[in-house]
């Protein structure tokens, strides 16, 4: 990030270190050239202002954690890892980041199939398409777990909260509707981190958009630079663990069905950077329905700043 009014005709004295005490969206590297750059802040501080808001409100999701999974953690004073280890998802599968001895980041791999799996029974998870369609809108897990099937122990919560998150993001945004009509939703999604090891995760999203393509580009620093520009492809759910459950037969059937594309389909896309960096490029292929920064740390991760003001 620089400081917002670097240019302005005298030397930046440092890092940009305060922030617009309004809008907190820009930062200077000096009360001298906040001052000095006001004039041109002021038409915009006030809609940065109500962006910011907005992007509290992000944050209020009723998707983001399983509440079963978190009071245990916190009532019983259980460890993650403990937690983890009780129900045999401790360091596997798409769990391996799930605690501070998993993985890291920049090491992870796609293709291996232990990530692609959510290490339960196919009763504890959603590995299948849904036996019923999503009726009405959701508005909490227990809709969630009352149509697809899942007992509420099930800590699938934990890790689907990415693709309900964007489920609910989409609704929020009156987006809902029009995804009876379009028949290909985009979405920018900003600053992945720990999701970049539990991408399949998104293939539900399928069961939540039936009939619809939901085509996803994910720019992030923490995207490693091997996989910078790698597309997925995602024509089943995570699988569960039983090895004779169809949730691997419906996979080998597409993929060996080159060419028959279904109608519900995930892709993903990977860019490593930062948005304002690859926005353009980005937008010439797919130009967003929506943008969202799901580890909310938007508003508290600097470097997204100028990517706000573009916006
Ligand atoms: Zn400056
Ligand atoms: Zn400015
Ligand atoms: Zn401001
Ligand atoms: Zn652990
Ligand atoms: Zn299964």
């Amino acid at each position: 990030m620089e400081c917002a009014g670097k240019g302005s005709g005298t030397r930046c004295l440092g890092p940009p270190r305060k922030r617009c005490g309004r809008c907190g969206a820009v930062a200077y590297c000096s009360a001298s050239h906040q001052i000095s750059h006001w004039k041109e802040h002021r038409e915009e501080c006030d809609r940065l202002e109500q962006q910011m808001k907005r992007l509290d409100l992000l944050n209020d999701f009723p998707f983001t954690f399983s509440q079963e999974a978190t009071v245990q953690i916190n009532e019983k004073q259980e460890s993650r890892c403990s937690f983890l280890s009780k129900r045999g998802i401790h360091q596997v599968g798409m769990w391996i980041c799930e605690c501070c001895c998993g993985a890291s980041i920049t090491s992870f791999n796609y293709s291996r199939p232990e990530n692609n799996t959510w290490n339960f029974s196919s009763i504890l998870c959603p590995c299948r398409g849904p036996s019923s369609p999503i009726a009405k809108s959701l508005s909490s897990w227990k809709d969630y777990y009352e149509w697809r099937c899942i007992p509420l122990c099930s800590p699938v919560a934990l890790l689907l909260h990415w693709p309900l998150t964007l489920y609910h993001a989409i609704q929020i945004s009156g987006l809902g509707s029009l995804t009876f009509e379009v028949s290909k939703l985009c979405i920018h999604y900003l600053g992945p981190e720990k999701e970049l090891l539990q991408l399949a995760v998104f293939g539900e999203l399928r069961a939540l958009f039936p009939g619809v393509h939901v085509h996803i580009e994910l720019i992030g620093p923490a995207v490693p630079q091997h996989r910078d520009g790698d597309k997925i492809d995602l024509y089943s759910y995570a699988h569960c663990i039983e090895e004779d459950c169809t949730c691997k037969s419906e996979n080998e059937s597409t993929s060996c069905g080159i060419g028959t594309r279904i109608s519900s389909a995930v892709t993903l896309q990977l860019h490593r950077g930062f948005y304002h960096d690859r926005f353009r490029d980005i937008s010439k292929n797919s130009f967003p329905h929506l943008v969202i920064a799901p580890n909310a740390g938007i508003a508290a991760y600097s470097s997204w700043l100028p990517t706000i003001v573009c916006l």
